[in-house]
Order: structure tokens, then sequence, then C-alpha cells
């Protein structure tokens, strides 16, 4: 005869596993539904031409390195932007600045992803990455876990990071809540 304590702990031991098998493939379930709610679905190839396009829009007669961004919103609206140089130098704007303030002065506040493409040359011969204060104009307006950045040599060569890898560890909206 089966002792009645341990027949309790084999049927305990395996409605806590069907719990546990459960949990663990709604947890799965809901990771990729929420990956599914995160990812758009968008043309790279168009986004890294509007990217290129707009380095034709770049005011950049000191430097004469221009630079194109389009900046793409969760409605799927797309902002471009270019460089603006100034003679006294430090009131210079950047592409991505310039893309992300049009927005926001739109009345945009979800943002996806931003193409960004530079340089000196007709056709650019290297990626060209966000400066330092264009992160940080990102991580004002953007979950750094989620938003893309596309590098654009052309329609082809397009390398993808996530802002949080870009800018690690960055101070945003969340650190003055705290
Ligand atoms: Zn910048």
């Amino acid at each position: 005869m089966v002792n009645p304590f341990l027949n309790i702990c084999m049927k305990l031991r395996i409605s806590l596993l069907s719990l546990i098998v459960v949990v663990l493939y709604n947890l799965k379930l809901y990771k990729s539904l929420k990956g599914f709610a995160v990812k758009m679905n968008f043309d790279i190839k168009a986004l890294a031409r509007k990217a290129l396009d707009a380095r034709n829009k770049s005011y950049s007669p000191y430097s004469h390195f221009r630079v194109g961004a389009a900046l793409l919103c969760k409605d799927g609206k797309i902002y471009i932007g270019a460089n603006i140089e100034n003679a006294a130098y430090a009131p210079t704007n950047c592409a991505e600045r310039t893309a992300f303030f049009s927005a926001v002065m739109d009345g945009q506040s979800d943002f996806a992803a931003i193409f960004i493409s530079g340089g000196a040359a007709d056709m650019p011969d290297e990626f060209c990455p966000p400066c330092g204060v264009c992160r940080q104009v990102m991580r004002e307006f953007c979950n750094p876990e989620e938003f893309r950045i596309f590098l654009v040599k052309s329609e082809q060569e397009v390398a993808e990071y996530r802002l949080c890898e870009l800018l690690p560890m960055g101070f945003g909206p969340d650190n003055l809540e705290r």
C-alpha cells in the first residue's frame, strides 16, 4: 500500500511541475507578444535612402561634412534632418537633432528608429555614428532598450544598434522621478 503522505507529495509535485510549465509558457508568449508590439515592420532600404537623400539639405560650408537623418515615428511618419552649421561654430545643429526637433514640434513623442548617414564624399565611405549630444537627445524621448539606430553607408550597407548600446547607463527623465 502506498503511503498516503507520499501520495500527496507526488500529486503536489506533479501539479507544481504543471504550474511551472504553464508559467514558463506564458512568459515566453508574453515576451514574444511584447517583442511583436515593439518591433515595427519598416522598409530599411527606403529609410536608408531617405537618410542618404537628406544629406542634400545639409548646410555645411565649413566642414563640408554632410549628414542626413531620417527619423521614423511609431505612427509611421518620417521626419528628415540635416546638419546646419554656423560661422560661430557652436550654434551648429546635427542632422539627428534637426529631425527630432522637427518631429517634436509636430507633436510627435513616440519614436521607433533613426537612420543616419554622413561623410564628406558624395557617398559615405564610413558609418557615421551620432555624437554624444544627439544620443542624449534620443535618451530624452526614447526607450534605450527599444529605440533602433541604423548607420547607413548605402541602401545595402546598414549597421543596426539599440540606443542602450550607444549610450549605456544614460541619464534620462526617469532618473529625476526617483
Ligand atoms: Zn549630434
